[in-house]
């Protein structure tokens, strides 16, 4: 059985008084659920945040990371973060590759990649995106295009390293806009990226969570979250609002 996962991608959202009500607002909420939840959960915040993060959330059922990271582990990269820098402030996952920073950072399925080699070296769990835009829907190359997005991956991984992702779908049409993929939809990409997964390996395949995102909100987590390839939600507007995250936590 996975176990599901639900992230918070609070892409370039907050400030310190709003982080501390977002994340005390989540705890109460979990320590307030009866019994244990049966997801595990993480928000992934903008860098500057995450010692907030480890203050504020050490202890606590809810783990945190980043949404972005350098391939170069030191040196002269101005801007960059490492993955180091990362582990330094306690995370545990980094998503590689959002469609965010594929389309407006011009991020290469190759440049993913060594993300998430980088992320492994230093012990983060990487969360690889991976979705189609609404013209390669529309052009029929949905299967294509998240083929080639994990191929890209999987070609620089061996197995035992292909066991410690976390997979994501998040369909760009579905991002940001209210247009939720229905469950069928959904399930039929999942379905598909683990059968792409078992061809490298059956068993990490059957074990790998592979979260959808895309405009999941807690009307719509239970019906998405239900569907047998689907292990979790990467949430992004929804995970701005406690009550909301809660309500996505509660749907599994
Ligand atoms: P929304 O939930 O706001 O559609 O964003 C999804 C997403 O991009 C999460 O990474």
């Amino acid at each position: 059985m996975r176990r599901k996962l639900v992230i918070g991608n609070w892409k370039m959202n907050g400030n310190r008084a709003g982080n501390t009500a977002l994340l005390s607002g989540i705890v109460a909420g979990l320590n307030d659920a009866v019994g244990k939840p049966c997801a595990d959960c993480a928000v992934c915040v903008p860098a500057p945040y995450l010692a907030q993060c480890q203050a504020e959330l050490e202890g606590t059922p809810v783990a945190w990371g980043a949404q972005d990271l350098s391939v170069h582990a030191a040196g002269a990269y101005t801007g960059e973060v490492s993955a180091q820098m990362l582990v330094d402030f306690g995370s545990t996952y980094v998503l590689c590759g959002h469609s965010e920073r594929r389309a407006y950072h011009a991020e290469s399925s190759e440049l993913v990649a060594q993300k998430t080699v980088a992320a492994l070296a230093a012990g983060l769990t990487p969360v690889v995106c991976v979705g189609e835009t609404l013209a390669q829907r529309e052009a029929g190359q949905t299967e294509a295009v998240i083929c080639g997005q994990l191929q890209a991956v999987l070609d620089v991984l061996t197995v035992e390293q292909v066991a410690k992702l976390v997979l994501a779908y998040e369909p760009v049409w579905a991002i940001g806009t209210g247009k939720t993929a229905t469950p069928e939809i959904a399930q039929a990409a999942h379905a598909f990226l683990r059968a792409r997964l078992a061809q490298k390996d059956a068993a990490v395949a059957q074990g790998m969570q592979i979260l959808y995102g895309g405009s999941m909100k807690p009307e719509n987590a239970k019906e998405l979250m239900a569907q047998p390839d689907i292990d979790g939600g990467l949430i992004g507007g929804a995970a701005l609002k406690a009550t909301d995250f809660l309500g996505i936590i509660q749907a599994v």
